[in-house]
């Protein structure tokens, strides 16, 4: 039976494993997903180990992602961008592909739910790995602007720096959003997870504005409670994104779609989301 993985640390909240058993159940395919804890300096020698009792593929989350970047033998062009992996995957010439999901994870869920992001102002908030790995599929969408912006200003404009030949992309400082319009504003801090908002102003927030909030978890995060409060009428956490991520993953592994929809439904019933 083929074998995949998740290695993390900590790994005992991941939902990894029923996300995969419940792709694997609904296109039927034969194959064992597991999560595995992984000590602080051990990724590679898990990896190695992994790959040579002849597992197939894996899922790499914190904080291995730029471990598993150096891992790879070889690069998508999104996950060399991003400079993190979150897919790997063993090809039939036993060379070790990694791949960053993460972008089109997002992506995916932000087009399923209606909202397309073709010739839209985006403002993405936070400039941390998850920023970094959604820009290229964000920019790949023909948004008609692409700005970041974050509490650390210059990493904002390093981001902006380096995908700049990509696409119409640009850095703000926090206090320089007074009086901008966006049509959808991504939150990808982690700033949710301490009950905190990530410091842009109110003005932004108009019942039309699209808010997406990376963060998941009981109940409606931080950000978005806040954004509704505003009147936004549409706000979404980041459990779809997980789903497209592990979706983009099995694609990659399977060569076969999976259905996210259904089994984003099924997790938020387990996590009462
Ligand atoms: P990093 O630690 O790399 O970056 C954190 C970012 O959040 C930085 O930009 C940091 O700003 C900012 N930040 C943190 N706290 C605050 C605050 N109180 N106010 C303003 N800004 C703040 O983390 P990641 O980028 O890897 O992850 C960020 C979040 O995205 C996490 O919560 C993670 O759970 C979520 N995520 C969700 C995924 C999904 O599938 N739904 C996938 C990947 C990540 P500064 O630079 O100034 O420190």
């Amino acid at each position: 039976m083929d074998k995949y993985v998740v290695f993390g640390n900590p790994i005992e909240q991941s939902k990894s494993p029923f996300i995969h058993t419940l792709f694997a159940r609904q296109t039927g395919q034969v194959m064992t997903y597991q999560a595995q804890w992984v000590a602080l300096d051990g990724f590679t020698a898990a990896a190695d180990t992994f790959f040579a009792e002849g597992g197939r593929g894996c899922n790499i989350t914190v904080p291995f992602k730029e471990q598993a970047f150096t891992y790879a033998d070889q690069l998508t062009e999104r996950a060399r961008l991003a400079g993190a992996v979150n897919t790997l995957k063993l090809l039939d010439d036993g060379v070790v592909l990694g791949d960053n999901t993460d972008g089109e994870g997002l992506v995916q869920d932000l087009l399923q739910h209606g909202v397309s992001l073709a010739d839209k102002r985006i403002l993405l908030i936070g400039a941390g790995g998850a920023a970094r790995g959604v820009i290229l599929p964000l920019l790949a969408q023909q948004p008609a602007g692409l700005v970041i912006a974050n509490r650390t200003a210059e990493k904002a404009e390093q981001l902006a720096t380096t995908f700049a030949s990509h696409g119409r992309i640009a850095a703000l400082a926090l206090d320089q959003l007074d009086g901008e319009r966006f049509d959808i504003i991504i939150n990808s801090t982690s700033a949710s997870l301490s009950q905190q908002l990530p410091g842009i102003p109110a003005t932004l927030i108009q019942p039309e504005t699209v808010c997406y909030d990376m963060v998941y978890g009981t109940g409606m995060t931080t950000f978005n409670a806040w954004a509704k409060a505003l009147g936004a009428r549409v706000v979404m956490d980041g459990l779809g994104m997980l789903v497209g991520q592990a979706a983009e993953s099995f694609m990659l592994w399977r060569g076969i779609r999976p259905g996210a929809r259904q089994v984003q439904r099924e997790l938020r019933r387990t996590l009462q989301c």
